[in-house]
Formats: structure tokens, sequence, C-alpha cells
């Protein structure tokens, strides 16, 4: 089991577990979601063992600055592109406009999948900052995102 950090939040560190991604798609993500500002950026993760293989930039349905959801058209037909490469949903993406990135209270509430990496892209500073979590019954937990 997983031991409780240090950290003030309570994050507990989530043994070990990565996720790696190619600096190209990762620096692809930060473009994306500052060209949907001032509204929330999502899209999901394919790939297979933490090495994400395919990013795919979708429709924030929602159009909201605060909050998310992937248009279910774009994540049907990521899921099932994902079929034919062989590949699964690793997890999903979105963008923070005004705040860190981290998990916001609807963000937990609304993760449906305890397989998946969350990764949080905020644009609060001027320098993006980009962390990955798994959200599992409420619990948030850290993913070391290897970027490469
Ligand atoms: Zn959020």
């Amino acid at each position: 089991m997983p031991s409780q950090g240090s950290d003030s939040r309570g994050l507990e560190a989530h043994q070990g577990e990565t996720l790696e991604l190619a600096a190209a798609d990762v620096t692809a993500l930060v473009a994306y979601a500052r060209a949907c500002l001032p509204e929330e950026a999502c899209g999901l993760l394919a790939g297979i063992d933490g090495v994400v293989a395919r990013t795919h930039l979708l429709t924030n349905v929602e159009r909201s600055p605060s909050t998310y959801t992937i248009d279910p058209r774009e994540h049907f037909e990521a899921l099932r592109q994902a079929e034919r490469e062989g590949i699964e949903l690793l997890g999903c993406w979105h963008s923070h406009t005004h705040t860190e990135a981290y998990p916001s209270p609807t963000d937990v509430a609304q993760a449906l999948y305890p397989e998946w990496v969350y990764v949080v892209v905020s644009l609060r500073d001027p320098e993006p900052a980009v962390r990955g979590y798994r959200i599992v019954a409420g619990k948030v937990c850290a993913v070391t995102l290897v970027i490469g």
C-alpha cells in the first residue's frame, strides 16, 4: 500500500508509478490549451505500458473556463482508434486556466476511471506546469510524468 506522504495535502506517492510522454506531445498540449483560452482544453492519452503513443486534443463540450467534459463522440472515436492500433486509453488531460496543476474538487468527483492517469496542464503561471495524478475513490495520488 502507498504510504502517506509528507506533503501538506496528504498526497500519497503511487509507488513509483510513471507516465511517459514525448516532449513534443507536451508542447502540443500546452499550445492547444493556450489556443482554447479562456476555456479549459481537454483530451485523451493513448498508449501502452505507461508510455503515451498518441495524444488527442479534443473538444470541451462545456465551453467553460473552469470545468470540462470531453465530447463523447470524440472520446468514442479515440477509443476505437486505440483498439485499431492495439493500444489503450491510459488517461485524459485538461487545462487549468487560472489555478494550479492539481485536480479540483470537481475533477476528483468526476474522475470515473481508477485505471487512468489524469494529467493537468496549468496555465496560471508564465511557465506552464504539467502534472499527473491517479484518482481512486476520491483520493488523489501523484504520478511522475517522464517527459523525454
Ligand atoms: Zn480541472
